[in-house]
This record gives C-alpha cells, structure tokens and sequence, in this order.
C-alpha cells in the first residue's frame, strides 16, 4: 500500500534566540559566503552549500506554518542570508506571509551587510514596503583590521552606509559583536572600534556573544580559525580578558537609545540594559563579578557553557 508522506516545511538550521517564538521559513539554504574564519557553523551542522528555494516551494512552507500556528505574531526568515534569495524572491514571501497573516507584529531576518549593500536605499526601501521590520546583522568587530583578518568580507564604512539606509527606510538593526574576535594581541582596538562604530550608527540593539573555538581536528568539524591557532597568526582570548573586553565597550558607548543584550548561554556575563538609563548598572554588575576572589571567577568561566 502505498502511504502519502505529509508535506513538512523546510527547517532553519540556526535562529537568533530572540526569534524562539517567531514561525521560522526558511528563504535560502546554508550560506552563500561561508568564509567567514571564526565560523564554518553551517557545514559543521549539516549544511555545506548554498542555495535558493523556489518560491512556490516557499510559499508552500508558509501555508503549513501560518495554518498550524495561527496565534503566531513574529515571523523569521533564514538560513544566513535570505535576501541573496534576491529581491523579488524575498519581497514576494514577505508579502505574501503578511496577507495570510495579517496580524503579523514583527518580520526580521538575518543580512549580510554586502547584500544590503548592493540592494542599494531603493532596494531596502523596496524590503521596508514588503513588511520587514529588522534585520539581524553580524557586525563582529567595528575594525577594519579584524574584518579582514577573519575574511568576514564587510568594511565598518559599509555597515555604517546600510545601517543608515536601514534605519532611514524604518527597519530595525540588531547587531552581533563577536567578543574575542581580536584575539590576545588585538583586544584593545577590536573593541574601541566596535564601540566607535555603534555610536556612530545608534542601531535598536546590540546582542553579545563571545568567539568559541568549537570541534577539534579529530571529529572533523571544527571551527577554521583553529588553522590560524596553530600556525600562531590567532592568539585565543582569555576568559577574563573576554570579560574585560565586555568591560571596555560599555564603557566607551555613549548614552543612547540602543539595548544591548547578552543574550547567549555562552557569554560570561548576562547584563543587559538601554545605554541611556541602564549604562551604570551593567558596568556595576561587571565590576561586581570582578572583584570577586580569583578562584571563585575561574570557577565560573570553567562551567559556563559553550555551544553553538
Ligand atoms: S558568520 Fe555569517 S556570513 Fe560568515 S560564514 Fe558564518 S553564516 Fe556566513
């Protein structure tokens, strides 16, 4: 006898954490830049190539999801860059999803910042009309040094360039700023750049993460800058000197209407706030931490987690 399979959408292999309750569709599949030396996380999860969906095949993952999860009010859209799906590709799901859901509250994906560039003011203005509301961006680092080394392939002139024209067409920015992207020799104007560069821009949110080397050289998966740990071009990052460098940034940002957010289980420190009222506390807090004993500071960088 032969048994009909039930059709299932196809699922995003990473979210922002943020996005945990939000109907994920996936737009493009992996990565379509996969050089970036610190990540390698969509071959290491199964996805080594990239490539668009038709968008029929989208729109039909879109009928199942807003079936199945009628209350749903946020919708992500992946995997890392789904608007290299190209502009009509994206347009065409995003409108399509906001007329079966109609009281959608929130649309955001994650950009590449070279793909928004491209797409140029009238392209982005053209997503803000189709109903995207914020864009998940991976800064990194805001110097120009630590890009290049890291083969991210964005310039801070470019982020600065499409954060305004982001914010001009009304979406949001939530940026990702990778703690211990400089490494040991580096740390210093990684994160003074990076704070130079949010001020300059004033996006919606800041989300912290911290650089972790996953896999080894036995299993097969392993991050690629591990290459540059052994060949000595990349010296890791202690777990105080990642706490420091949390230390600086919210030191040198300015008050403003940004919230940052530490919102992973890998960060060594979970402060969060607006810069404009909550600035003092958060250096509080990591000042707390500290001045704590030594041995009870180790202990805790021991048993943080990290994971992907
Ligand atoms: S950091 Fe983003 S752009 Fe770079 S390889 Fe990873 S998923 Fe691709």
């Amino acid at each position: 006898m032969h048994v009909k399979m039930k059709r299932e959408p196809e699922r995003l292999i990473i979210r922002p954490p943020s996005e945990w309750r939000s109907m994920l569709v996936r737009i493009t599949r992996g990565c379509n830049w996969n050089r970036c030396r610190f990540c390698g996380i969509y071959p290491a999860m199964g996805q080594p190539d990239y490539s668009r969906r038709e968008i029929g095949e989208i729109r039909e993952d879109i009928d199942i999801l807003a079936r199945r999860h009628p209350a749903r009010q946020t919708a992500f859209f992946g995997d890392a860059d789904p608007i290299s799906a190209g502009i009509e590709t994206f347009t065409n799901a995003a409108q399509y999803l906001r007329k079966l859901v109609p009281e959608l509250q929130r649309l955001t994906c994650y950009a590449r910042a070279s793909t928004l560039k491209r797409l140029g003011k009238k392209g982005i203005e053209e997503l803000a009309q189709a109903g995207l509301d914020r864009v998940h961006i991976g800064l990194e680092s805001g110097d120009a040094k630590v890009l290049r080394f890291h083969r991210k392939g964005q310039s801070p002139e470019m982020v600065r360039a499409v954060t305004k024209w982001l914010q001009e067409a009304g979406i949001e920015v939530s940026f990702y700023v990778l703690l211990g992207l400089g490494g040991r020799d580096r740390w210093q104007e990684h994160i003074l750049a990076t704070a130079r560069l949010i001020n300059q821009t004033r996006p919606e949110f800041v989300r912290i993460r911290r650089l972790w080397l996953y896999g080894t050289e036995a299993t097969g998966t392993e991050c690629p800058l591990w290459d540059m740990v052994r060949d000595g071009t990349f010296v890791e990052q202690t777990p105080e000197g990642t706490v420091m460098e949390l230390r600086l940034l919210i030191q040198h940002l300015e008050p403003g209407p940004t919230f940052i957010a530490c919102d992973h289980a890998n960060n060594y420190i979970n402060v969060s706030g607006f810069l404009n009222t909550d600035r003092e506390d958060m250096m509080a807090e990591i000042d707390e931490f500290l001045a704590l004993p030594e041995g009870r500071r180790q202990a805790h960088y021991q048993h943080t987690g990290s994971r992907i």
